[in-house]
């Protein structure tokens, strides 16, 4: 076992990957330089690492290092028997068993390719990609080819597979952990074995979360010899990024009692404005529901077009009513199964607005906010703003209900859950 260890970057990584990963603000992990080092030394390895510790970059660094540096070299013609191509051929494979998360991974590859400006092509192949795409990769194959078992043992099965593969020098095994212990491990282990008979200087990368034994997933990846066992190497990821813990430095008055967030909710609202992520924890409701209807008017809450925009795996269609693309707007003003649950708290709480009011004519939800406030006399709108407040957060968790736990309450009941959050908001301060 071998946890990985400091390693000087010089060596390994290129200037220009050096300048990259600092105009990030990233210094590469050692587990990242470590499977530099053993690329280099043509080792086959498992890596073991947390969620968040840059495994994948780790798997892919080794290939994109090589590729520039394979480019950098005099362009060699290579002859495929049929056709000439001035290519050298196929030379990773990452395999993965969600077709969605070799898609994925594809499109976060392509960030340091095209910030670095890398001479390496990058391309997909599963059940989705068109026959012509499919037929075009055999004759003219990408530099990195990111796929599933079953797209691997058709490909093994054609008749071009030796012209495919006989250039390839590294297999990058996604959620090995996941894939070993099944039927498609059996198919992959097979599709695995003929890869290293038609490759010869091919090695291997496992990336998997915690195992409990390793020693299989490292038996896994490399060819057993008649007799005795071979394992790939093993290099353990320390925990993910360090922490960086301040405590918020208020400048406002510390309240003698009731020792709630809410004196220092500006300061708040201020560091989330000025960073991309935000995961806000708060035992208070009132707190909580706050913050979150105020994330939500800023439009920096992870609906499915703001995911959309990041390239992360989203829903296509609103999870409430089936309907259009999921937006902050759309998912608390004009879903039908949103208006529905508007109109019985409103009901409920006697808070009838003077006029008809069409939500889906505001383009935002602080205007729309703005304005429907306006229409209530002064001594209502304490009550309107905290009906507001708790309904949108229940229309949120309803839509988070949906999609995480596989269940769903109707807008009867969850215009039932804004009315109890009420209540008990009213009893605390009777
Ligand atoms: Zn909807």
């Amino acid at each position: 076992m071998s946890l990985a260890k400091k390693i000087d970057a010089a060596p390994l990584l290129p200037e220009n990957f050096s300048r990259w990963f600092s105009s990030r603000g990233w210094t590469p992990r050692a587990h990242q330089l470590e499977l530099l080092s053993r690329a280099r030394d043509g080792r086959s390895v498992l890596l073991i690492a947390p969620t968040g510790g840059g495994k994948t970059l780790a798997g892919f660094l080794p290939t994109l290092v090589e590729l520039t540096e394979r480019a950098a070299r005099p362009q060699q013609l290579v002859s495929t028997g049929k056709e000439v191509h001035r290519s050298g051929g196929l030379h990773t494979l990452y395999i993965s068993p969600l077709k969605a998360l070799a898609v994925y991974i594809a499109r976060n590859l392509e960030t340091p390719v095209r910030e670095m400006n890398l001479p390496v092509r990058i391309e997909t192949r599963t059940g989705d990609t068109p026959a012509s795409k499919r037929q075009r990769q055999r004759r003219d194959p990408p530099d990195i080819l990111l796929t599933t078992p079953e797209q691997l043992a058709l490909l093994l099965a054609s008749a071009d597979a030796p012209f495919l593969f006989g250039s390839l020098r590294r297999v990058i095994l996604d959620e090995l952990h996941s894939l070993v212990t099944s039927k498609r491990g059996d198919l992959l282990s097979l599709g695995l074995a003929r890869l290293f008979a038609l490759a010869p200087d091919l090695t291997s990368v496992g990336l998997s979360a915690t195992v409990a034994e390793p020693d299989d997933l490292r038996r896994f990846l490399v060819p057993q010899p008649l007799t005795g066992t071979a394992m790939a190497d093993l290099v353990i990821a320390e925990g993910g990024a360090e922490p960086d813990v301040t405590m918020l430095d208020t400048e406002e008055m510390l309240p003698w009692a009731g020792h709630s967030a809410r004196h220092a909710l500006g300061e708040i609202y201020d560091f989330i404005r000025r960073h991309k992520t935000s995961l806000i924890w708060s035992a208070k409701a009132e707190n909580k529901c706050k913050l979150f209807a105020w994330v939500l008017i800023q439009n920096k809450l992870l609906t499915a077009d703001n995911l959309a925009r990041r390239s992360w795996p989203h829903q296509p269609s609103c999870s409430l009513c089936n309907g259009p693309m999921e937006s902050g707007l759309h998912m608390c003003l004009s879903c039908p199964f949103a208006q529905e649950v508007w109109i019985q708290v409103l009901a409920w709480e006697n808070l009838t607005l003077p006029q008809q009011i069409d939500p889906t004519s505001f383009s935002s939800i602080e205007e729309w906010w703005g304005e429907t406030e306006a229409l209530f006399p002064k001594d209502c709108r304490r009550m309107y703003n905290g009906a507001v407040i708790y309904t949108l957060w229940n229309i949120w968790k309803e839509r988070n209900r949906r999609i995480f736990e596989h269940s769903s309450l109707t807008p009867l009941q969850v215009a039932g859950r804004v009315r109890e959050s009420l209540c008990l908001y009213r009893s605390a301060f009777r």
